[in-house]
């Protein structure tokens, strides 16, 4: 290091000679902090998202590289939360990519004392006989004994992220059904 480059690295100097006369930005910098780049800037793009946790719904900006999710942020842009996440919300990149997000079906067994891994087509069938199941089971009958078109053996609470396209789905189905409790989250 030649003697100007060594006095050009005391902040002093900087702050006494440069265009930072209070020493609170450039002057104070140091050599490893100007060599530091955001961990998103290697992203390939940026998806608009909402946080999945809370009603609230803040906005997510999430960051691609490689078809990888790599970081999720708080998005300035949203009118909700204007960049702000709280602890929940900034720790979701671990709902994406974290060891603990499971990627089959797992079922456990009435009584059962652990966890089995099923294919989901075997799954979606299980969850169609159980519904269809406890419709039949929860049909209500009028005072003559006529049956109605309203079960009590169906019903549903949506999460309350859920928009307003999936609602209006998650409604006409369970009303299909015949399930008159139909709730959401965000109203509880
Ligand atoms: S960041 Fe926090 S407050 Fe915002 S939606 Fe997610 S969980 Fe709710």
């Amino acid at each position: 290091m030649g003697v100007r480059t060594w006095i050009d690295s005391w902040p002093v100097y900087r702050q006494l000679t440069g265009t930072d006369p209070l020493g609170r930005g450039a002057a104070a910098r140091s050599g490893p902090t100007a060599r530091l780049t955001p961990r998103v800037a290697s992203a390939d793009r940026v998806v608009k998202s909402i946080c999945p946790y809370c009603a609230v719904g803040c906005g997510q900006n999430v960051y691609v590289e490689d078809g990888r999710v790599t970081q999720i942020e708080g998005d300035p842009d949203s009118p909700v939360s204007r960049g702000r996440l709280c602890p929940k919300g900034s720790a979701s990149l671990q709902l994406t990519t974290g060891d603990a997000r499971e990627h089959h079906v797992l079922y456990r067994r009435p009584y059962g004392a652990g966890w089995e891994r099923l294919d989901l087509d075997t799954a979606m069938d299980m969850i169609a006989d159980r519904v269809i199941e406890a419709r039949r089971a929860g049909w209500q009958w009028d005072v003559d004994g006529a049956r109605t078109r309203r079960t009590l053996g169906v019903a549903s609470l949506g999460g309350a992220t859920l928009d307003n396209e999936e609602n209006y789905l998650i409604k006409k189905l369970f009303t299909a059904l015949g399930a008159i409790q139909i709730e959401n989250q965000a109203r509880i």
